[in-house]
């Protein structure tokens, strides 16, 4: 896993973000971007067990509400009512 994907990573930029415990500057990939031990899981849809059939591009589709929708895999869930940890 890498910071990207923590709940404790904060996006600053395309490149990188910071950390909200150690308020360090983290990479969002490449060289330093792996994970540290008190990696969290963020929910993301990717990991909700609504979200299925992604794409190439990680878009798949949402099937947590009545209605269908497509979704991105790394689209932030904390704020969906319906987001349930896969
Ligand atoms: S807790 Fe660790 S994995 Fe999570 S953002 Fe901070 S340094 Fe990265
Ligand atoms: S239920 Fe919410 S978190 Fe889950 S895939 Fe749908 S929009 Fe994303």
């Amino acid at each position: 896993m890498k910071h990207f994907d923590c709940k404790n990573y904060i996006h600053l930029d395309c490149e990188k973000g910071m950390c909200a415990l150690s308020k360090m500057i983290v990479p969002i990939d490449g060289e330093g971007s792996e994970a540290c031990p008190k990696f969290v899981l963020a929910e993301k849809c990717g990991n909700c067990a609504f979200f299925e059939c992604p794409n190439k591009y990680g878009i798949g589709t949402c099937k947590g509400f009545e209605k269908e929708n497509w979704a991105y895999n790394t689209c932030g869930a904390c704020g969906c009512e319906k987001y349930k940890k896969r």
